[in-house]
């Protein structure tokens, strides 16, 4: 077996970058939408790219199964739409997927569908509230934007 010489170079300590603090979300496609990239760079650069996100998508599948990773990997990911016209081009999307791609696995979430499953989810989480004991949450960042971390605390007072 060849011997490797590894060496890493870490500016702060291993993990402190994006891979150490991301959603550990395994999304499809790229950053932007297939009709854009379409849009951008034609269909065939287009479908290229659906690709290799496909593949990536198998790549991390296959090594968390390999290794047996205990990452409490679950199928889905939700796109949650805060306007209506982003609704529409979601539900837009999931079709041109279907019909260009072949990808079955994009659903468009009605409405009515995503306030049920949001209630029935906080019907677990009784009287959810900011924990009055914590820092209130700060918010950070211009293209993902979001909290530093959420304190709540939920049940009876
Ligand atoms: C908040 C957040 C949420 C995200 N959520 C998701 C998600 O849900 N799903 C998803 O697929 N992607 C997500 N991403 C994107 C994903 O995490 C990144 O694309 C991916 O981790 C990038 O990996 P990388 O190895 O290129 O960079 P990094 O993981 O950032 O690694 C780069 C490393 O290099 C080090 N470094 C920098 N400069 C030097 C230097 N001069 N010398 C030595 N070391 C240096 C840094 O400290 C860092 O540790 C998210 C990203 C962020 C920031």
């Amino acid at each position: 077996m060849p011997l490797h010489h590894v060496e890493q170079l870490e500016a702060a300590r291993v993990g402190a970058g994006a891979s150490g603090r991301n959603g550990g979300q395994l999304g499809s496609g790229q950053r932007l939408g297939q009709p854009e990239l379409e849009r951008r760079f034609g269909q065939e650069r287009a479908r290229l790219l659906w690709q290799l996100a496909e593949e990536a998508k198998a790549l991390v599948k296959a090594r968390i199964a390999r290794h047996e990773i205990a990452c409490e990997l679950r199928p889905g990911v939700l796109h949650a739409a805060h306007k209506a016209a982003h609704a529409e081009a979601l539900e837009r999307e999931a079709a041109h997927l279907e019909r260009r791609y072949g990808y079955e696995q994009a659903r468009y979430v009605a409405r009515a569908e995503m306030a049920v499953g949001i209630g029935a989810l906080l019907d677990r989480l009784p009287n959810l509230r900011l924990d009055p004991d914590s820092e209130a949450p700060r918010f950070i960042g211009m293209y993902e934007r979001g909290a530093t971390e959420i304190p709540v605390v939920f049940g009876p007072h």
